[in-house]
């Protein structure tokens, strides 16, 4: 094979996370030619530093409480701490095995992966220490970075997620600034270690993209675990003396932590990579791409946290499979960004899909909501967890969203995703039956309610 040929594939992608390593083996699986670049390490943020990490020490968390909460449940456990040393190993141990099997998934496909950082330097060219690989096809999966505030220096004390993950005390005192989803998972998982945990939270309600009744049942829940929350305050700033940090609020409020953890959001990687040079349309960092996920320029692709909408990684998978099936011809369905669920896994979880209340009356006016508390679900009660799952219906026609909060209620996101992505009507999913006592049960139950013959509701 000539130097040319061995440098040139179908598809050439930059970055090898979720979006761009699942775009290379959808793609191999098509018998297209595929060169993946990753500087770092294969499977990106989301194994090495993101959903998995976190849900091993939410995991951890979650036994730490049990632990603590026993003789609720008539067996006799005490809590005595959490060993940082333990938690890091078995959260290791996950990511690893994930990175094994990963890495031989993509060894196994004859895909040319191509370690070291890559640029684009042409249209169809990303420039690899020195090599060209040229494509014809580029697609761009560089992904995301946690933000700060102008002045906020990451250091010491003053951390964000990636630090974090890593950290081999539990700090007496945190103060999370930012209650989104990736905050207040952080806050869960510091509580239930053994913190004092206050959230700063600018906007005026915790995971303020949730509909409104969710993120004040979550709010209820916290201030019953007692996780301090401050909402509608701005961040001013900060001082580091030591292991000490003072956060001040523009409330003029202080407070003193022994950890200041920044979860403000995340920004796309895009600067210095040769994206604008290219001609590549990019908005505030974020690369723009239509419905088919192509670039202004023909040829280039963009897909996962570079592209705005949702950062979570299975729009990642998603978008890196529509397009290596667009590449090849397979005329893929679009991806409707409200179809994809969501998940908040702090303790209670927080699971959604489609519109919120207030989206849902701006986009379809009249609306028809339901609320059915989990205090009529049979296994919720076993597992004494509250909550409740609320659904969207256009008048007289399908369910346009699901949100649910509770105990596990992540693991009810499957139907609910079905429900809306099928367009299904309350007296569609009212026909099918549940399974008892499942928590899955609550969701069969809500839809018998919408639909007019509620079993076990109240009012
Ligand atoms: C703390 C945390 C928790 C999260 N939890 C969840 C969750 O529970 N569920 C969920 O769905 N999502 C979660 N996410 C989000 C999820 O991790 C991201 O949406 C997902 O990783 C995005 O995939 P991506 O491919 O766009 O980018 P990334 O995963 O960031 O991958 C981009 C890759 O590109 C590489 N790269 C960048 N520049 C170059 C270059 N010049 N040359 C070569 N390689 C390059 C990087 O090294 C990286 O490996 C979480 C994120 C964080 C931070």
């Amino acid at each position: 094979m000539s130097a040319t040929a061995a440098n040139t594939f179908d598809i050439v992608i930059l970055g090898g996370g979720s979006g761009g390593y699942a775009c290379a083996l959808r793609a191999a699986e098509l018998g297209l030619s595929v060169a993946l670049v990753e500087k770092g390490k294969l499977g990106g943020t989301c194994l090495h530093q993101g959903c998995i990490p976190t849900k091993a020490l939410l995991h951890a968390a979650e036994i730490a409480d049990t632990a603590r909460e026993g003789q609720q449940f008539g067996v006799k456990t005490t809590f005595e701490s959490v060993d940082m040393s333990g938690v890091n190993a078995y959260k290791d141990g996950v990511v690893g095995r994930l990175y094994k099997g990963l890495q031989g998934l993509v060894k196994s496909k004859s895909i040319e992966y191509v370690e070291g950082a890559g640029r684009l330097v042409a249209t169809n060219t990303i420039e690899v220490a020195g090599r060209k690989l040229v494509g014809k096809n580029i697609v761009l999966a560089t992904g995301s970075y946690a933000k700060s505030l102008p002045g906020l220096d990451i250091t010491g004390r003053i951390m964000t997620s990636e630090q974090a993950l890593f950290l081999d005390f539990v700090p007496a005192r945190v103060v999370v600034l930012g209650g989104g989803v990736i905050g207040v998972e952080f806050a869960s998982v510091f509580k239930s270690f053994g913190s004092e945990v206050t959230i700063i939270e600018a906007l005026p309600r915790l995971v303020a993209a949730e509909d409104e009744a969710i993120s004040k049942q979550l709010e209820r829940s916290f201030r019953k675990r007692k996780i301090n929350f401050k909402t509608g305050v701005k961040f001013s700033g900060v001082t580091q003396t030591g292991d000490v940090v003072n956060v001040t609020l523009e409330s003029g409020d202080t407070i003193e932590a022994d950890l200041l953890l920044v979860a403000v959001g995340r920004g796309p990687v895009t600067a210095g990579l040769g994206y604008e040079e290219a001609g590549v349309t990019v908005d505030r960092g974020f690369v723009l791409a239509n419905e088919h996920l192509q670039t202004n320029i023909e040829g280039i692709y963009a897909v996962g946290d570079i592209v705005p909408g949702l950062q979570l990684a299975h729009r990642g998978f998603a978008q890196g499979i529509f397009v290596a099936e667009q590449i090849a011809g397979l005329n893929p369905p679009v991806i409707d960004e409200m179809g994809i669920p969501r998940v908040t896994y702090c303790d209670p979880e927080i699971a959604s899909i489609g519109y919120t209340e207030a989206q849902a009356k701006a986009k379809f006016g009249e609306i028809e909501t339901y609320d059915y508390s989990l205090g009529g679900n049979g296994k919720s009660q076993i597992l004494q967890t509250q909550g409740f799952i609320k659904l969207v219906r256009q008048k007289d026609g399908p369910v346009v969203g699901v949100h649910m909060i509770g105990a596990r209620m992540g693991e009810q996101v499957g139907e609910a995703q079905l429900i809306y992505n099928w367009e299904a009507l309350p007296s569609d999913v009212a026909q099918l039956i549940h399974a008892h006592p499942t928590q899955n049960e609550a969701l069969g139950e809500a839809h018998l309610a919408l639909a007019g013959k509620p079993l076990h509701a109240h009012g």
